[in-house]
């Protein structure tokens, strides 16, 4: 691997639990050692939700503040309800609906990211018209509430989720108006169980090569770091703690090291949140290695 120099940081976290409020998050996130982490804004397999309360919101913005957490490293997940691509008009308006809240939640919470999965077709509608569906819900969302980023997670591919090929996720982007405001956030177990391989330093340049070829890293804005219980090309979407599941260490020493990974949320999402500890501790020291030029 050749040596690289970065003055940037690499921001590492992992989803941590809001509960209790919101505003307990940042603290579960400085525990475990991160400068980097991802919450849900609300109950995540609910519809409803009582507004964030103004106590909340400030109480919030303040532990951020004190802990060092910045918006542009904190990455709110959506609601695994929503399907902005919808066949059936009630349930798209739904969701989108569902969808404008999560994004005026992370605005009142001076937040700038929302990730979310793209949609499902559930085998009522074509592909291409699903694809289009999620994109005018983005552009509604959009028009609804200023400066949040809609930030697409690519799918494993499982049951009729879109998203999966680097295509699909291009073919949206395509359709967003406000180029601007629309990024991707690449799910590790997601990418490989969508058949693209990172189990090699040499599969990951070649996965993030077509990446960049088909959408362009430029719009990539996130990262989830998780290994994957299930194998290449499998379209099914089980996540593992890292190293110890198919993917294995070399993606995520790739991605520490590799500056084009700078400055945005890497998140862990794994399965033992009492490894998250360490996982973060071996990922900084991978970033160590690439700074001090030891890993010729
Ligand atoms: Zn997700
Ligand atoms: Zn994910």
């Amino acid at each position: 691997m050749t040596m690289r120099n970065s003055s940037q940081n690499k921001y590492i976290g992992a989803h941590v639990s809001a509960a209790g409020g919101v505003d307990q998050a940042p603290m579960r996130a400085r525990e475990i050692g991160a400068n980097a982490f991802a919450l849900f804004t609300k109950n995540q397999r609910q519809w409803a939700a009582k507004p964030l309360e103004a106590n909340t919101i400030s109480a919030f913005k303040a532990n951020c503040q004190m802990l060092g957490f910045t918006a542009e490293h904190i990455l709110p997940h959506d609601s695994y309800l929503i399907n902005l691509g919808a066949p059936e008009e009630d349930k798209l308006e739904k969701s989108r609906a569902a969808f404008i809240d999560e994004m005026e939640r992370c605005h009142q919470l001076g937040l700038t990211l929302l990730n979310f999965h793209p949609g499902s077709h559930l085998n009522k509608i074509s592909e291409k018209e699903c694809l289009a569906k999620i994109a005018e819900s983005i552009n509604l969302a959009h028009r609804a509430v200023a400066d949040v980023v809609a930030v697409i997670e690519n799918t494993a591919g499982q049951g009729s989720n879109l998203g999966w090929k680097f295509e699909q996720l291009a073919e949206i982007i395509a359709l967003v108006e406000d180029k601007s405001r629309v990024g991707i956030c690449l799910d590790t177990c997601h990418t490989f169980a969508a058949g693209y391989d990172l189990s090699t330093l040499d599969a990951c340049e070649q996965t993030f090569a077509e990446f960049d070829r088909v959408v362009g890293m430029h719009y990539l804005r996130a990262m989830h770091i998780n290994d994957s219980k299930s194998t290449l090309g499998s379209r099914v979407d089980r996540h593992h703690a890292l190293g110890k599941g198919e993917i294995g260490w070399s993606c995520f020493e790739y991605i520490a090291k590799d500056p084009r990974f700078d400055g945005m949320p890497l998140i862990l999402e794994t399965i033992e949140p009492d490894a998250w500890k360490a996982e973060i501790e071996q990922l900084r020291a991978y970033h160590q290695q690439a700074l001090s030029g030891t890993d010729s």
